[in-house]
This record gives C-alpha cells, sequence and structure tokens, in this order.
C-alpha cells in the first residue's frame, strides 16, 4: 500500500508498505478520505511531545471495512465506516468511570500507531462505526471534529435559548457553532481572522471581531449579562484568561484548546466566588461518534463543505504550504487515488 511517512520533523515520504494485517479483535479498514488536523501538523513540525518517529498520521478517517480479525463480531466487511482514535486501557480511574478519552496511557490511532494517511489502517473492533446511509466519506471524516464538538457542548451543558461564546472559529469552532446552535443556544462567534468570521456568520453564528472591544460586543449583544457558556477553541492563553470576564455570573466556562506543558493560564481568585462559575475541561470525546454521524447525516452540521480535498500523494506538498501559509487551507482532505477513481 501506498502511504504517507512522516520520519521526523519536516520529513514527509510517500512510501510503499505491506498492507497490514488485522490482529485478532481488529478491522482492517480500507482508506476513502482522511482529514488533515492541527494534530497532524505538530506531528510534522515536531511539536507532538507524544510522536515517535516514524509515524504515520491521520486520525480522522472515513473508509471501508475490509477485513475482520479473529473474534471480530460487530463489524461487516463491505461496511462503510469511520475510525475512532481513542483507545483507553480499561483499567485506570477515567476508564473505569466511563472517560476513557483521558486515559492515563491514551493510545491515539495516527499519533502512537499507524494513522489514516495511507490506503489502509487497522484498528480495534470497537472503535469502528458505519457510516449512516448518505453521508459521503469526505463528510464523515469529520465525525472526529464534530465528536470534539458535541463532547464541549456536554460538558457545558448548552442549553435552548442560552447564549453561547465560541472563541476561536478554525475547524473545531465550527463544529462548536453547529453543535450549539443544533441545541438550540444563541451562538455568538469569535475570531480575530475576518475570513474566519465570515464561514461563522455563514452557519448562523453572531460574528464578532475578537478586539479589545469584545467584551463591551458581548455584554451589548447579551443585555448586559455575558454568556451562559464560553468555549474556548484557540488554545490561546490571553483568550482562556478573558473567559472569567465574557462568562456570565452562575455560568460555564469550557476549554477545548490546548496550550503548550507547563504554560500557565492566570484567573482572578475572587471571581470564582463571585460568579460562582463553573471551569470546564474538555479532552477529544468519548461517546460521541453516533451522535456526531447523526449531526453530519442530518445536515445540522454543514461546515464539511468547506473542505478542500488533495491526493494522498500530494501530501508532502501540501503540509510544506500548510505550513508556510496556514490560512490557505482551511481544512484539507487526503484520499487515496486509486479509491477515488472508483467512487
Ligand atoms: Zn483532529
Ligand atoms: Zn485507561
Amino acid at each position: 500500500m501506498q502511504a504517507v511517512v512522516i520520519s521526523g520533523p519536516f520529513q514527509m515520504l510517500l512510501e510503499s508498505q505491506a498492507t497490514p494485517e488485522p490482529s485478532p479483535g481488529e478491522v482492517l479498514v480500507s482508506v476513502r478520505a482522511a482529514g488533515i488536523c492541527a494534530g497532524d501538523l505538530y506531528i510534522y513540525q515536531g511539536k507532538n511531545p507524544y510522536a515517535h518517529y516514524p509515524v504515520i498520521a491521520g486520525h480522522e478517517v472515513a473508509g471501508i471495512a475490509e477485513r475482520t480479525g479473529e473474534g471480530v463480531t460487530n463489524v461487516t466487511p463491505g461496511t462503510p465506516v469511520v475510525v475512532e482514535p481513542f483507545i483507553g486501557c480499561g483499567t485506570c480511574y477515567p476508564c473505569r468511570i466511563g472517560k476513557s478519552n483521558c486515559c492515563v496511557q491514551l493510545q491515539i490511532i495516527g499519533v502512537h500507531r499507524p494513522g489514516g494517511f495511507a490506503e489502509y489502517l487497522t484498528a480495534p473492533a470497537p472503535n469502528i462505526h458505519p457510516i449512516p446511509e448518505g453521508l459521503s466519506f469526505s463528510d464523515a471524516s469529520f465525525a472526529e471534529p464534530v465528536a470534539i464538538g458535541v463532547q464541549a457542548c456536554r460538558r457545558g451543558n448548552v442549553r435552548a435559548g442560552e447564549y453561547v461564546l465560541v472563541l476561536g472559529c478554525g475547524p473545531i469552532g465550527l463544529a462548536l457553532i453547529e453543535v450549539a446552535r443544533h441545541r438550540g443556544a444563541r451562538v455568538i462567534a469569535a475570531d480575530v481572522q475576518s475570513s474566519r468570521l465570515a464561514i461563522a456568520r455563514q452557519l448562523g453564528a453572531e460574528a464578532v471581531p475578537a478586539d479589545d472591544q469584545l467584551l463591551p460586543t458581548l455584554l451589548g449583544h447579551t443585555n448586559g449579562e455575558g454568556a451562559a457558556v464560553v468555549i474556548d477553541a484557540t488554545g490561546n492563553v490571553k483568550a482562556m484568561e478573558q473567559t472569567v470576564d465574557l462568562v456570565a455570573s452562575g455560568g460555564r466556562i469550557v476549554i477545548v484548546g490546548l496550550v503548550k506543558r507547563g504554560i500557565g493560564v492566570t484567573f482572578p481568585g475572587l471571581d470564582f466566588t463571585r460568579k460562582e462559575m463553573t471551569i470546564l475541561g474538555s479532552r477529544a470525546s468519548v461517546n460521541c461518534f453516533p451522535e456526531s454521524l447523526q449531526l453530519l447525516v442530518s445536515g445540522a452540521v454543514r461546515y464539511p463543505k468547506i473542505a478542500t480535498e488533495f491526493d494522498l500523494t500530494e501530501a508532502p506538498r501540501i503540509f510544506a504550504q500548510i505550513v508556510e501559509n496556514p490560512g490557505q487551507v482551511h481544512k484539507g482532505l487526503l484520499v487515496p487515488k486509486v479509491e477515488r477513481a472508483g467512487s
């Protein structure tokens, strides 16, 4: 099979490799679409501390279940599927309480084991979800980023009629906007880039610039109360620190964006009690894929339409280009050429 191998920072090559065999309990998936995510770019740039080179990245994967290993009963070969990339150990405290997304030994397909930037990959059978009829492979590959939006809205208990402020309108921010809107929330979205705000507006959010007037602008939109839920999807320390001012008294803050290890985020302590706010972390997703796929097939989540497809063979050029000019491609998908000819 053809595979895109990252052998070190900024070293990416297309290689011919033996097609993997599914071990007992695993499924071999023939890849039809794999999303390029910030996480993949971090591996490419040498910024992901968990990645060991060489690695095949790609954790937003849709394809066809090709073959099953011994003992697999929940997957029929020939079925269109998406691959949930997180594998918990099943025995640690978070795994025991149903939060395998924060397993202390979390394994991620496309980080710790080979991912979807190849013609084939293998995954444990419980990580395989059938694609609902009517959903294309490209759109289905968004199940993973949309699941992050589902998880964050569950964490923040986003409810109908409430104001929800989404900070950051990258791919995850856009997923958050649409999931929150589907829950009936009144969504305000902020970003520093006007091109991103334009997309947020198309998806039905009230789009506002994330400038030094953000707080008065938000108060103007929310009867002076602030947002019931503020969700950070920027990973920017200043933005995270501002959530305390932007949230309404009694409200919830959900932090989805990642800061680098060792970087502190400071909150004024008195506001915790004064506002009785709840600050929640939200990591990846757990048990969110079925809801995510339903949101995609029902048309409630439309932002995958902004994606651009590229041949798998073009990956080295595309990655170099995206790193050089991050605004150029809002969301890229890698599609194996052989497969595209037949679809
Ligand atoms: Zn991702
Ligand atoms: Zn665990």
